[in-house]
């Protein structure tokens, strides 16, 4: 598991046309991991459809080959996926917490209430907990930690009455946030309390909190909540175990909001604002897409390097220099490697990582060279290599590696003109 979406995506790399095979086997791939990653069914299904139906219909833009076009289609289906951006406003609000017992709610109450402190707000909370035993201990601990007021009355059964109270008692704080109960299973008695709690407190947020390893039931729940007080953010908590996350996004599908927050860890400190690369990163079990796309599109523009010349044959030392320029833009080559969905590389990874130190060493080399030995290395004995060496200031030993650069370059689009392109980067992405 996690290998499949690679593979298939490095097969369409490998193929020299996009065809309907190509894009139903990514497809496919893609169902399946998503699918594992507890991503509800039906919307792994709509995703899809999506995909296929812009992949085969879609022009890519002038400039833009048909294997990073279908990516970048896969990469903006996903983004659409996680829902709307949630803005989190500095200012006077407050905040409802809804979600099952164990979701994370009550730890979550008290990350918020160190979030919103940490941006210079004054925070207080109110436990209206009645039915877990110890909720209001928990929460206080929790709150003392940072000098964050809690209000709540351990033994009173009445939420409502909790929260006008609390609201009277924390009347001078800015951020006001209302941790409530979560039973097992939802019962309508729960829901008539959350009810009641939103219309009391008239709250600003009503954010739902999903465990990440909540699988399918993760949208029967949203579906109940966002009816009764209609949800507006998600926050995803756990996502520093093993599970994916992928059942929140039918929470965001249901209440057609956003992930806010996720939560990453049991301290009052591990809470990130949601990262939409990071999650389709995970989600997906490879490198990040998008850094891969825009890097791609800085460093390489078509004018620069015509891949198309090189691939028929002509390929010569200024050409090299360019693919090397390219290749530098885009990072230590080991890393973009890694973002790559491509696993196996015919070249020692290192092959081509060259420091700027030796990009200049080369370049003074190159300038010192007439155009016939630039255009045709080969031409390049050791007479030359001396005359070389002198104009340019540097050893003959660099002249020699520069031109062993050439070759291994050239071998290797040698190696692409006939094998179909096993690998390289400009095919991936023309
Ligand atoms: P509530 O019943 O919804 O209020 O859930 P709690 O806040 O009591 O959390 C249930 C359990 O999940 C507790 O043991 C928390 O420490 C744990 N928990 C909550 N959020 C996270 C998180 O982001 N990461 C980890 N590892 N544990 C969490
Ligand atoms: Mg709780």
């Amino acid at each position: 598991f996690g290998t499949g979406l690679k593979d298939a995506v490095k097969k369409l790399a490998g193929k020299s046309v996009i065809d309907k095979a190509a894009v139903d086997e990514l497809v496919r791939d893609l169902q399946r991991v998503l699918i594992q990653s507890d991503v509800n069914v039906k919307l792994v299904m709509e995703l899809t459809t999506t995909i296929k139906k812009r992949s085969l219909e879609e022009e890519p833009p002038k400039g833009m080959g048909a294997r990073e076009h279908v990516l970048r289609i896969v990469y903006e289906e996903l983004v659409h996926l996680m829902g709307e951006e949630v803005d989190v406003r500095l200012e006077s609000q407050t905040i409802l917490m809804a979600g099952l017992q164990g979701s994370g709610k009550t730890t979550t109450t008290g990350k918020l209430a160190r979030y919103f402190q940490r941006k210079g707000l004054r925070v207080g909370v109110i436990c209206a907990d009645v039915f877990r035993p110890g909720a209001y201990d928990q929460l206080t601990t929790l709150c003392q930690k940072v000098n964050v007021p809690c209000y709540g009355e351990p033994g009173e059964t009445d939420a409502v009455g909790i929260v006008t109270r609390g609201m009277e008692e924390l009347a001078g704080t800015e951020v006001l946030i209302i941790d409530t109960q979560g039973r097992h299973a939802l019962e309508d008695e729960l829901i008539e309390e959350i009810i009641a709690l939103n219309e009391l407190s008239s709250a600003t947020h009503r954010w739902l909190v999903i465990d990440a390893a909540l699988g399918q039931q993760a949208r029967e729940q949203a579906r109940r909540f966002h009816e009764a007080i209609d949800i507006d953010g998600v926050i995803i908590t756990k996502m520093d175990g093993t599970a994916k996350g992928g059942g929140a996004l039918s929470a965001v599908a249901e209440t057609g909001s956003g992930i806010v927050f996720v939560g990453s860890g049991e301290t009052i400190e591990d809470l990130e604002r949601f990262d939409p690369d990071g999650f389709i990163s995970r989600l997906l079990g490879m490198g990040d897409l998008r850094a891969l796309i825009e890097r791609a599109e800085e460093a390489i523009s078509p004018e620069d390097v015509d891949v198309n010349a090189m691939l028929k044959g002509k390929f010569t030392l200024r050409d090299m220099y360019k693919q090397l320029e390219a290749l530098k833009k885009m990072g230590p080559l080991k890393q973009v490697m890694g973002m790559l969905p491509l696993g196996n590389v015919d070249l020692p990874q290192d092959a081509f990582d060259v420091t700027s130190v030796k990009m200049d060493r080369f370049k003074y080399i190159m300038d010192s060279m007439t155009s016939e030995e630039l255009d045709n290395p080969g031409v390049i004995s050791g007479s030359r290599i001396q005359r070389i060496s002198m104009g340019s200031g540097t050893s003959p030993d660099e002249v020699r590696e520069l031109i062993k650069y050439y070759k291994t370059m050239q071998r290797t689009l040698k190696t692409m003109r006939g094998g179909q392109g096993k690998f390289n980067m400009q095919r991936m992405m023309k």
